[in-house]
């Protein structure tokens, strides 16, 4: 009997859930432009228009919130809507008379509109303290105090040169864009895991701890008659993969973790080749609720490259043009 060949084995295919007017227009769009921030228009061969309204949004959404955009985009917008993967919402629209008074819904529920073109889009952001075992800083806290800070420059406010994407991983293992973004915030662990001896038996196989380092930092040795592990810490680079496999190995350090600043990494090839962030400032301690020290360093970063860049000009591409002992100067960061 021959067997039924089945491909579609992963999510629900995406074009049953697309709009009727982008399933007219598939794949023959002729250009979009933004109308202000926030909003912009797709217009088609065939001449139909297709508004996008982009809000922010904090990411962990409970159900209310949910249904509270679910019921916007039923009413605005024939029940569409989609997220983007740096967590804005999208409100897709057909009438531009509904517009204004989406917008006016979602500033009552507190979700500010922007961040399309030349402007910060919401930041990229990994787990941190809601949930992650290895994480040397929070995520979503040090993300929402940035983005409160940065708001004028994602609603328009405060026009800026450019596109600025910013992204935050909470260790170096780097769930978020942070290695290609214009500013990146990483947490850093800058201690060794600290290895629980007795515990290494009942917990861990060893075999499996020594082989998940990268750099070959753990050797299987004997401690106090238990068969355990010793770690190089010259070898160590704070990766907390070996933590991630055996329990017995913690690497939190509420005095040595901490975040790092990198700056002039970008995804695109517009007008130069992409690039990778480079650190700008290797240590700022995890001072929560609302991370000072950060706001204030991402901020400065910004002013400077909004003061000095050309129309367009990445952080990356500015930098290299004015190199990069200015752009210390300039910032106050110590080279
Ligand atoms: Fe966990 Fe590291 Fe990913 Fe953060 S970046 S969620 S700490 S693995
Ligand atoms: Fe190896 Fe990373 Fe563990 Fe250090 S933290 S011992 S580099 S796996």
């Amino acid at each position: 009997m021959a067997l039924e060949r089945r491909t579609d084995i992963g999510p629900p295919d995406y074009r049953n859930f697309l709009p009727p007017i982008i399933k007219e227009n598939y794949g023959t769009w002729k250009y979009h432009e933004e109308l202000r921030p926030g909003v912009m228009v797709h217009v088609g061969e065939s001449g139909d228009k297709l508004f996008t309204v982009r809000a922010g949004s904090p990411r962990l959404m409970g159900t209310k919130a949910i249904r509270r955009f679910a019921d916007l985009a039923e009413k605005y917008c024939g029940g569409y809507m989609r997220f983007t993967s740096r967590h804005n919402a999208e409100f897709l629209i057909t009438d531009e008379a509904n517009i204004d008074p989406l917008i006016a819904d979602l500033a009552e529920l507190g979700h500010p509109v922007g961040g399309i073109g030349n402007a910060i889009s919401s930041i990229v952001h990994t787990q941190g303290w809601v949930h992650c075992h290895s994480a040397a800083t929070d995520a979503s806290g040090v993300v929402k105090a940035v983005m409160d800070d940065l708001h004028e420059y994602f609603d328009g406010t405060t026009p800026i040169p450019g596109k600025l994407r910013i992204a935050l991983a909470c260790c170096l293992n780097m769930c978020g864009a942070v290695h290609c973004s214009d500013i990146a915030i990483l947490g850093v662990h800058r201690r060794p895991p600290k290895v629980q001896h007795q515990n290494m038996k009942r917990m861990c196989e060893i075999p499996n701890v020594v082989a998940s380092c990268p750099t070959a930092a753990i050797r299987p040795a004997e401690v106090d008659g238990h068969p355990s592990v010793e770690i190089d810490e010259d070898l160590c680079m704070f990766c907390a993969n070996c933590f991630s496999v055996c329990p017995a190995l913690p690497m939190a350090d509420a005095l040595n973790d901490g975040i790092s600043i990198w700056v002039g990494g970008k995804v695109s090839n517009a007008r130069s080749e992409p690039m990778f962030s480079k650190l700008a400032i290797p240590f700022i301690e995890n001072n929560p609720p609302r991370w000072p020290e950060v706001t204030e360093a991402v901020r400065k970063i910004v002013e400077v490259w909004v003061d000095g860049a050309r129309k367009y000009e990445r952080m990356g591409e500015f930098i290299e043009r004015i190199g990069w002992p200015r752009f210390f100067e300039l910032t106050g960061i110590e080279l």
